[in-house]
């Protein structure tokens, strides 16, 4: 389809003509396109151009559309790329209303009654915790900026002392009607109001500190409870924590999202916490006594005489508390037997003899393969 000619110069007048001028002009056009008058090849396409741009103009809400809009607001499909983004080609038909407000409005669902009030905007903010912290919880105040109901005028958006008014243009319903000609007939259709921009109210007097629009950034606090046992990536919801509401609509509401810190000693999964033991191979053989480091401080551990590399043992309780549930998990204990890598001529000369001692020659050919794969297994869970 060829672009449209502008109705103003199809009228030939200008964008501030009275609606006397545009009448005026009108009729002389009418009269000289009117195929009963004129018999020019085009003279009825023209004589209807002229109609449909005399339609809209000589109508003071389709004018205003119009000017606003431009040809977007006379077509019956208007939103299907005319100005309100993302609309994807075919028309929206019978439930154009609708689907108009609803792009207009972000798609923040099906809004029947575009003055009525509407829930603010919902917001993130994204806390930083220490290990310890996510696993024991802490209260805190956290500050950001969001869209605060206006002090000045406490909501309104127009100047103290007066009151946003029904607007002119729809009579407060948001949408104004317009008809138009089509191949199938006259269709009506509901598009924004121009004026009002579908709250239904005119501010005639703004407010200074808002500018009308009601609400403005400014800081704001909260109190946090981080319950004990969150994990990174976990978050919670602060009702009405969000930004301000639309036409006395309540507060959105406050995502806090927790971005938790590794540590150097533990790794947690859930409510479980693992470590890695260090340990000698003297410790290993013979069993030790020594103390463990949890996140709720040193524990006394006993290691069993002939504890293999790997071996993973339990300490009940230990670990992180159940974010969803009571009590704690456990911390696994992972052993890494630690193999001297430099011996005094000493040491060596011991080890000499203890292998020559006993039958320890039969204990290492008892060391078959599935002993180092399974160690390999007990560290490749780690990560
Ligand atoms: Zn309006
Ligand atoms: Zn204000």
């Amino acid at each position: 389809m060829a672009e449209k000619e502008d109705f103003y110069n199809l009228l030939g007048v200008s964008k501030d003509a009275s609606q006397e001028e545009i009448k005026k002009a009108y009729r002389k056009l009418s009269k000289k396109y009117h195929p009963d008058i004129n018999k020019e090849a085009n003279a009825e396409d023209k004589f209807k151009k002229i109609s449909e741009a005399y339609e809209v103009l000589s109508d003071k809400q389709k004018r205003s559309a119009y000017d606003q809009y431009g040809h977007a607001s006379t077509d019956p499909n208007f939103g299907a790329g005319g100005g309100f983004g993302g609309g994807a080609g075919g028309g929206f038909g019978g439930s154009g209303f609708e689907d108009i407000f609803d792009q207009f409005f972000g798609g923040g669902g099906r809004r029947r009654n575009p003055n009525g009030p509407r829930q603010g905007e919902d917001l993130q903010y994204v806390m930083d915790l220490e290990f310890e912290e996510a696993i024991f919880g802490k209260e805190t105040e956290i500050r950001y900026k969001r869209e605060e109901e206006c002090d000045n005028c406490d909501g309104s958006g127009a100047k103290p002392g007066t009151s946003p008014q029904t607007c002119s243009t729809c009579q407060g319903s948001g949408a104004v009607n317009a008809e138009r000609n089509t191949p199938f007939g006259r269709v009506m259709t509901q598009q924004v109001c121009p004026t009002c921009k579908g709250t239904g109210k005119e501010i005639k007097e703004k407010c200074s500190v808002c500018h009308g629009e009601g609400h403005n950034k400014q800081q704001h606090s909260v109190n946090v409870t981080v319950p004990a046992g969150v994990e990174d990536g976990n978050q919670m919801r602060l009702q009405n924590q969000g930004d301000a509401g639309e036409n006395g609509g309540p507060y959105g509401d406050l995502y806090v999202i927790f971005r938790v810190k590794a540590s150097k000693t533990f790794d947690r999964r859930g409510s479980e916490i693992y470590y890695e033991l260090p340990i000698n191979m003297v410790q290993a053989t013979l069993g030790d006594e020594l103390q463990v480091p949890t996140v709720h401080g040193k524990v006394k551990f006993k290691i069993p005489a002939g504890t293999q590399p790997g071996t993973t043992f339990r300490l009940r309780g230990k670990g992180a508390p159940r974010l969803r549930g009571s009590g704690n998990g456990d911390q696994q204990i992972k052993v890494k037997v630690v193999i001297p890598d430099s011996l005094t001529e000493s040491q060596a000369e011991h080890l000499r003899e203890f292998a020559q001692a006993g039958d320890y020659d039969e204990v290492v050919e008892q060391g078959d393969s599935s002993f180092f794969s399974k160690v390999k297994d007990a560290f490749k869970d780690k990560r």
